[in-house]
């Protein structure tokens, strides 16, 4: 391995270590790295000749961000999953930028940027409806810091409906590859810098670089996995790594960066990222990344509602729910984050109703795979149905009609899981319609019956009812007839349910 004292950028810390073998044969050439008590402020460096990542893998509206910067001075780097996908080959979602510039001078060189967070600033740079995250590099690890940003950046998700979380798309029109700007400010209206180049004060005296602040060997440790802790250089097109991190995405492993029950303990959401990355990448837990998470499981009752339901999105919206769902089970977070339905399936998981909930992971998945749209309406139905189904049935035998049985059950269902995830209301008010029109399905005789199919929720009623049938939890003569009656003309239809009549009325849960 050949080492280098040289700099290719002008200020990567004296010293990085460049490493010229091939990237497929790269070892963990630095296995201490990744050691609190060895923190190095080295990289190995991994020239452009070396690794997969090319600019033709990284969205134009993220290659303009870093460019602008790296023209005013600033260094940039890619880094996060971003990396980490291409380097796998997968296409990213989003594309995160790290610099030394602060938050104040991100935003004086894009007219369309935005700071968010409280004390520790981002700054979004909007492109038509994509938004790329600047992050100034990040001084000695604060852990209620990065809850701030989680929470800022909830407020953006919600703000946006959840369109922050598009994917990025490579045929997205010129209009939406353009900055809402035209060019970045003049050089004047930018915050003042001192001989050695470091900012100190802007123009109206306030301090830009305080503790918070800091280089590119202090981001390093605050970040999760060795996998997301590499940095792509857009000076020279290399590949920072301090953690290890290539030769882990290499081996396909996960690997916690630092003492893995304390990061876990700084922050617990990180195991639920854990299975994420597990389920979506395929790789493997390093043993010691494994272990805790069973013992600290319990850590998730803490974290509030709104920010696991952003995490809920991630696992089981985005074409991995059933792993997902398996390895969460596997590793006892599954019961902190639906306690009800795993109470319920703990005894008799190849019961009706965990046929149904497989069955709905699947479906999902084959949705997302197909570029269908996903709702967590449907998944919270199907991860809840179990729970709901109990409530319903004793109510019904205590004589309450089975399409408010189930309303009112879903209420009670959804009360306790408020706690733990929340749904919000625009999701959960269609979910509990679409569960309470399950009975309506028996209806089918005459006219009235048929106005059904054009009620606003018949559609996913109707998926929801084949799930049921599927998962032998209704009479599939019901699925057959309402499958088979949306494919005939107006008119035979009406034959169909004139000719049931006169059918008892069935109203069963
Ligand atoms: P993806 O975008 O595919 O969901 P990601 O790894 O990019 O995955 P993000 O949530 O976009 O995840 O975060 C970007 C980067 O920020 C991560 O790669 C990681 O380096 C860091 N990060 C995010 N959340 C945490 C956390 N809870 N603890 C530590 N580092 C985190
Ligand atoms: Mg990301």
């Amino acid at each position: 391995m050949g080492a280098q004292a040289a700099s290719p950028a002008g200020r990567v810390p004296a010293g990085g270590v460049y490493y010229r073998r091939p990237f497929s044969d790269l070892k963990r050439a630095r296995p201490f790295l990744n050691e609190s008590t060895h923190r190095s402020e080295l990289p190995v460096i991994i020239p452009r000749a070396e690794h997969p990542i090319s600019r033709s893998h990284i969205a134009s509206s993220a290659l303009k961000v870093l460019y602008r910067l790296k023209e005013a001075g600033f260094q940039a780097f890619l880094v996060g999953g971003c990396v980490r996908d291409i380097a796998i080959g997968l296409q990213p979602k989003d594309f995160d930028v790290a610099t030394d510039a602060s938050p104040d001078e991100v935003r004086a060189l894009f007219r369309s940027c935005r700071l968010i967070g409280r004390r520790f600033r981002l700054a979004h740079v909007r492109f038509g409806s994509h938004i790329i995250e600047v992050a100034t590099f990040r001084a000695a690890h604060d852990p209620g810091d990065d809850e701030d940003a989680e929470e800022e950046r909830q407020g953006i998700v919600d703000d946006a409906g959840l369109e922050g979380e598009d994917d990025f798309d490579d045929e997205a029109s010129d209009d939406e590859d353009e900055e809402d700007d035209d060019g970045p400010l003049p050089v004047e209206a930018r915050p003042s810098r001192n001989p050695d180049g470091q900012r100190v004060l802007n123009e109206r005296g306030r301090v830009l670089r305080d503790n918070l602040y800091g280089t590119i060997d202090q981001d390093v440790w605050r970040r999760d996995f060795t996998c997301n802790g590499l940095y792509y250089n857009i000076a020279d097109f290399s590949i920072w790594d301090y953690v290890g991190g290539v030769a882990d995405v290499r081996s396909r492993t996960l690997r916690l960066i630092g003492d893995p029950d304390t990061r876990y303990r700084e922050d617990p959401v990180r195991m639920l990222r854990a299975v994420r990355f597990q389920a979506k990448l395929g790789f493997t837990m390093a043993p010691a990344t494994r272990e805790p998470i069973p013992r600290l499981a319990g850590l998730l009752d803490g974290i509030p509602p709104a920010r696991l339901f952003d995490e809920f999105q991630k696992l089981f919206l985005t074409g991995f729910a059933r792993r997902a769902y398996e390895l969460l089970v596997e590793h006892g977070l599954f019961e902190h984050l639906f306690p009800a339905t795993a109470a319920q399936l703990e005894p008799e998981a190849d019961g009706m109703f965990g046929r149904l909930l497989l069955a709905g992971l699947d479906a999902t998945d084959q949705r997302v795979a197909d570029g269908r749209a996903v709702t967590p309406m449907f998944l919270f139905a199907v991860l809840l149905f179990g729970p709901v189904s109990v409530g319903a049935q004793r109510r019904f035998e205590g004589g309450m009609k089975a399409s408010q049985a189930i309303a009112e059950a879903c209420d009670e269902v959804m009360r306790r899981q408020a706690q733990r995830i929340g749904l919000p209301k625009r999701f959960s008010i269609p979910m509990r319609e679409m569960l309470a029109l399950q009975p309506r399905f028996h209806q089918r005789a005459g006219r009235r019956a048929l106005g059904f199919l054009s009620h606003p929720r018949f559609r996913a009623a109707y998926d929801f009812l084949l799930l049921r049938v599927g998962a032998g939890g209704e009479d599939p003569a019901i699925g057959q007839w309402w499958t088979e009656i949306q494919g005939l003309p107006q008119d035979e239809r009406l034959a169909r349910a004139e000719a049931l009549r006169p059918e008892p009325q069935q109203d069963g849960a």
